[in-house]
């Protein structure tokens, strides 16, 4: 894998401090989280101490200063404990830290992403209701009053929205225009932002989803992001790379579902011999392990085009497809090698099942990812003029 992917090299010792750090004080809290469907607070600024909430962010703006596969790299290492804590992670310096590093005005930069980089959680907010794979079909209305925009409607499923201050708002400025009217708005907790219901949910219950309403939000001019009727761009770009996030939250679930599963197999006897001596078991957990190399080289890949600068949409489609499908299949295969008990929550692989299937759904379902990669491919043989 080196020999491909030679600036592993220099972030290794990254995923080494990442794994420590998730050993130490996440596992402890894991099953406790999960059970109450809350963030322990200690994990979170221990998140930000680690500098892992600014892996992008310039050292001038107290940012960690390093690469978009670091990211991939802390994201995969601390979904092997707790993809959980990954999504946290993975929001903040995928889509929400690299919005503000790519279309932020200097005085947004400067002013924002220090907090982002040590102590503030912000959350990225597009899908509504009514706007879910369809998401420019979004509701939520800008109107520009004054030196201000003016902020009207609601958001739904919006992950890290319990602990956020700084919140990217996606809203229709000009529905005339249909989905070119949309813009992205810096919005602060205090502007007036309410978070209503947070969802009780089948997996990665430490991380909230909460449903957003906005009743006349006043938002400064300045607090534009980027350029007004650019949304809908600067949505589908952070999305395309945000996907890659996703896959490594779930390489890191299939592989911390593997790796808790096999220690058993090798102290459980069954007719006078190891469970996991049975070539039966011994294909199953070669064929998991197998599928998540594949995905992981998928993923890195997409990972390296993307920070060369290379296209890399059709890749990172196919990294987030192809991860969430390995991370289900490997979590429900690890269930079943353990027989009885990795169906308890004495041991925590059903939990790594129960949370496997949000790769699915969030930053774009299967099916959206299938229809990105069928037309990508299908360009290159359709006639121009078709
Ligand atoms: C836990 C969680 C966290 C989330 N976090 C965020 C967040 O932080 N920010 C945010 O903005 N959003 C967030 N989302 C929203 C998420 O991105 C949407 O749920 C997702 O895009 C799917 O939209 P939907 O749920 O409305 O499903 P729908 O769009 O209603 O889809 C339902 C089914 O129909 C299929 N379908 C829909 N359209 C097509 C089509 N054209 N072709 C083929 N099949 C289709 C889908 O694949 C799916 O199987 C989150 C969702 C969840 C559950």
């Amino acid at each position: 894998m080196l020999l491909i992917f030679p600036n592993l090299v220099l972030i290794f010792p990254t995923s080494i401090k990442v794994s420590r750090f998730a050993q130490e004080k996440i596992l402890p809290k894991v099953r406790e989280m999960d059970e109450t469907e809350k963030l322990d607070q200690n994990i979170l600024k221990g998140l930000f101490e680690q500098g892992l909430m600014g892996v992008e962010v310039d050292a001038e703006y107290g940012g960690t200063n390093s690469s978009f596969m670091s990211v991939v790299l802390v994201v995969e290492e601390l979904a092997k404990v707790d993809p959980s804590i990954a999504v946290i992670c993975d929001v903040q310096n995928t889509l929400v830290n690299t919005l503000f590093r790519t279309y932020g005005s200097d005085h947004l930069k400067k002013k924002y992403l220090p907090k982002l980089a040590s102590e503030t959680v912000g959350c990225f907010c597009l899908s509504e209701a009514s706007a879910g794979s369809d998401a420019f079909a979004l509701k939520t209305r800008a109107e520009k009053k004054n030196g201000y925009y003016v902020l009207n409607g609601s958001k739904m499923w919006i992950t890290n929205s319990a602990e956020a201050d700084i919140f990217l708002v996606f809203a229709n400025l000009d529905p005339s225009k249909k989905y070119k009217g949309i813009s992205c708005f810096v919005v602060e907790k205090d502007m007036g932002v309410k978070v209503a219901k947070k969802e009780s949910k089948l997996g990665i219950r430490a991380s909230s989803t909460c449903t957003l309403n906005f009743d006349d939000i006043k938002v400064p001019e300045e607090n534009l992001l980027g350029e007004e009727f650019k949304g809908y761009k600067y949505a589908i770009e952070i999305l395309n790379e945000g996907r890659i996030g996703i896959a490594a939250q779930m390489i890191g679930l299939a592989q911390g579902a593997l790796d808790n599963a096999l220690p058993y197999l090798f102290q459980r006897k069954q007719f006078g011999s190891f469970i996991g001596d049975f070539q039966a078991n011994q294909h199953q957990y070669a064929q998991a392990a197998t599928e998540i190399e594949a995905a992981r080289l998928l993923t890195y890949n997409a990972a390296r085009l993307k920070q060369e600068g290379k296209n890399f949409i059709k890749e990172a489609a196919m990294a987030k497809l192809y991860s969430s499908q390995i991370a289900e299949r490997v979590a429900s295969r690890a269930i079943e090698l353990m027989g009885g008990v990795g169906f308890t929550r004495e041991f925590p692989v059903e939990k790594y099942y129960r949370d496997a299937k949000i790769g699915a759904i969030y930053e774009g379902t299967s099916n959206i990812q299938l229809s990105t990669i069928a037309k990508l491919m299908s360009t290159k043989y359709k006639p121009k003029d078709a």
